[in-house]
């Protein structure tokens, strides 16, 4: 048996009548960029987040980037002030800072739900720190309620990466919707994934929508005047076409991930692999399942000889990462530790029983013999 890491063309064939006739609406349209299919995905994914507004964007990375230089333009930050993002994430949240002017400070994880926790969070901040950019990372939400106290005190700007966790919610609050704007990807291996890049903004700010919206068409409001120095940042027609449709499904994939995991955690049971924790089951939309290992070599090993694909998220981490080398002095043991014991399973919506029982099973058999070297 085979089980892929993330089956996209399975993914996307589920809805394919959907996906050409939502195409060929565009196609016939004749409006391919800010069209009417983009307002009309904007508003259904701000019902969806429970926030006012949301702005499609060309990709996560651009979402990030307009929010921190919308908030330059409003005064709320400028050059050089410093921004806590946590040491363990994908790339995209620290260069969307330093492409902004401002500089990052990084936050080390809670080495158990893999996001930021107050106690790193107070022995990082400064007096310069203006802003925070929680990552939910691998789909979970951080607890923001537990953070407030920092962030109040501080007066931080809260910029939610949410390019993993589409649809998770606490308290009855999804991501998107927890500070004062969030970033979301809708790269195709996302949980809400388009047919190529895309991206939005949500918030509740009706200033800084319509900033980001004009950022993001050449600093422009009406065609041919520009009021900011503006960047190209559009959502696709056809691309939002798409996301109208593969929106309905996200809620029932989110199930099937649980469905899977649930399994996961209760029937993997081999002493040398380290189950996720779970605060609250709602708030965890299982973009990835990350086990952790001392292992990971040979586990990776056994897995792929098995048919059973994984990936590493991440291998290196950012301060670590050649392209940004004048951050190469941070120490951060909790960071740096877990970038060498993280494994990810498959849990794509569309595998089925059989598959999850093989995964299971294979990680049940994984022994160390004298082959299996640690580290
Ligand atoms: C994917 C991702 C991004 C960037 O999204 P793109 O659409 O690829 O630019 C940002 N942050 C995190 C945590 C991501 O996983």
């Amino acid at each position: 048996m085979k089980v892929p890491f993330l089956n996209l063309r399975a993914i996307n064939a589920r809805d394919e009548h959907a996906i050409i006739s939502a195409c060929e609406r565009v196609i016939k349209s004749g409006w391919y960029v800010n069209s009417e299919e983009v307002s009309n995905f904007e508003s259904k994914f701000s019902n969806y987040c429970g926030t006012k507004y949301c702005i499609g964007v060309a990709n996560g990375l651009d979402a990030l980037k307009l929010t921190l230089a919308a908030w330059k333009i409003l005064g709320k930050l400028k050059d050089g002030d410093e921004v806590l993002v946590p040491g363990n994430t994908f790339i995209a949240t620290v260069l969307a800072v330093i492409d902004t002017g401002l500089n990052p400070v990084f936050v080390e994880p809670d080495p158990e739900t893999f996001l930021i926790s107050n106690s790193s969070l107070e022995s990082a901040i400064t007096s310069r720190c203006k802003a925070i950019i929680p990552v939910h990372l691998y789909g979970q939400l951080v607890d923001l309620s537990a953070l407030r106290g920092v962030i109040e005190k501080h007066e931080l700007l809260v910029l939610e990466d949410s390019a993993q966790a589409h649809g998770a919610s606490l308290m009855g609050k999804r991501a998107g919707n927890l500070g004062h704007a969030a970033a979301f990807s809708f790269y195709p291996g996302k949980n809400l994934g388009a047919l190529g890049d895309g991206g939005a903004v949500t918030t509740n700010d009706a200033e800084l929508a319509s900033l980001i919206k004009a950022l993001a068409n050449y600093g422009s409001e009406d065609k041919y005047v520009h009021s900011f120095v503006g960047y190209n940042s559009r959502l696709d027609a056809i691309q939002a076409a798409i996301l109208n449709v593969k929106l309905t499904r996200l809620d029932n994939d989110i199930e099937l991930r649980r469905k899977i995991v649930h399994r996961y955690l209760n029937e993997i049971s081999n002493p040398h692999i380290s189950l996720p924790s779970i605060n609250d089951t709602q708030s965890h939309v299982w973009h990835l399942f990350v086990v952790k290992t001392e292992f990971r070599k040979a586990l990776q090993a056994w897995l792929t000889a098995h048919d059973v694909q994984t990936l590493v998220h991440y291998p290196i981490a950012p301060h670590k990462q050649e392209a940004l080398s004048q951050f190469s002095h941070t120490i951060l043991p909790v960071t740096e530790n877990l970038q060498s014991v993280v494994l990810s399973l498959p849990v794509d919506p569309t595998l089925d029983n059989e598959q999850v029982s093989y995964v299971i099973d294979v990680c049940n058999k994984f022994k160390l013999n004298a082959e299996n070297h640690p580290l």
